[in-house]
Order: C-alpha cells, then sequence, then structure tokens
C-alpha cells in the first residue's frame, strides 16, 4: 500500500492507517470529519478499506496436507484457509483445495433454557463482537449448507 496515494474522490492526502475495534484496517480522506451529531461524516467520505495480506501459517491442512494461510477479510473475520485454493475473479470459482475454517467466535454455555424447546442456550461472540444467544440444539452442516434443531437466535444488544 503506497502511502502517498492520494484520495479517488476530491485528491486529499489520506489518514495514516487506523484501525477499528473489531480489526479492521482503514485510511479515511483528511477531507472528511465524523460528526457525532448528524451521525455523517463532513466533507469528502472516501474510506479506502485495507485488506491485510494472507500470512503463511505453520499448520497444515487437514484435508490435504498443503500449509494453511490466515486471512482477514474486509469485514474484519479471520479465516484460515489451504493455500492451495485459488478464486478466480473471471469465471468467478474456487479451485484448489476448499478447506476453510473460520476463527474468533467464541462460546459460552448459559445456565438458560431455549424458550422454543427448553434445551440450554449458548451465548456466541462472533469476530465482530456481536453476541448472540443461539439454541445448543442448533446444528449448520457445512455440506447441504442447511440447519438443524432449534432456530431459537436471539441478538444481544450492545
Ligand atoms: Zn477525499
Ligand atoms: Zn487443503
Ligand atoms: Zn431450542
Amino acid at each position: 500500500m503506497e502511502n502517498s496515494t492520494p484520495c479517488p474522490k476530491c485528491g486529499s492526502p489520506l489518514s495514516e492507517v487506523i484501525e477499528t475495534k473489531s480489526g479492521k484496517q482503514l485510511r479515511r480522506c483528511t477531507a472528511g470529519s465524523w460528526n457525532a451529531q448528524t451521525k455523517m461524516v463532513d466533507g469528502c467520505d472516501y474510506v479506502l478499506w485495507i485488506t491485510p495480506e494472507p500470512k503463511e501459517l505453520d499448520e497444515k491442512c487437514p484435508k490435504c496436507g498443503s500449509p494453511l494461510i490466515l486471512m482477514v477479510t474486509r469485514f474484519g473475520k479471520k479465516m484460515k484457509k489451504c493455500s492451495t485454493n485459488t478464486w478466480d475473479p473471471q469465471t468467478k470459482t474456487a479451485s484448489g483445495c476448499d478447506y476453510v475454517e473460520f476463527l474468533g467466535t467464541k462460546v459460552e454455555e448459559l445456565d438458560e433454557d431455549c424458550p422454543e424447546c427448553g434445551e440450554k442456550l449458548l451465548l456466541k461472540t462472533v469476530a465482530s463482537g456481536k453476541q448472540m444467544k443461539v439454541c445448543s440444539t442448533s446444528k449448520w452442516d457445512p455440506k447441504t449448507k442447511e440447519t438443524s434443531g432449534c432456530t431459537y437466535i436471539e441478538w444481544q444488544p450492545n
């Protein structure tokens, strides 16, 4: 990332790299500033999101044995994926090994019963910091892309 890149909208210099609470990195146009009262940007609202370079890990893919890489998506989600996996933006298809593992979801068991089925609830904290209560019987099957079990979900206000 070049430091001297000017704002493509207005030509002003961009700010230093700012890291948000959820770990996302961005640079704002210095001709704009956040107005907390109107909850709008005054001036230029250009934001350049920075996608960190993937890091090679000292871990092997459980599917094919190739090295894994650590990636951070522009939504701040961390994931490990197989280094043989490549995405072709032209054909919009992925090739290579499809192993991927999302990180950053914390799960705690709660001493609360699901109002729908009476089973225990779990408290999940996702990478963006949001919390939700889900039923412990709820399961996601990555193969069929379907959820099974109880679908109770309650987002926590933060
Ligand atoms: Zn600008
Ligand atoms: Zn693999
Ligand atoms: Zn339930």
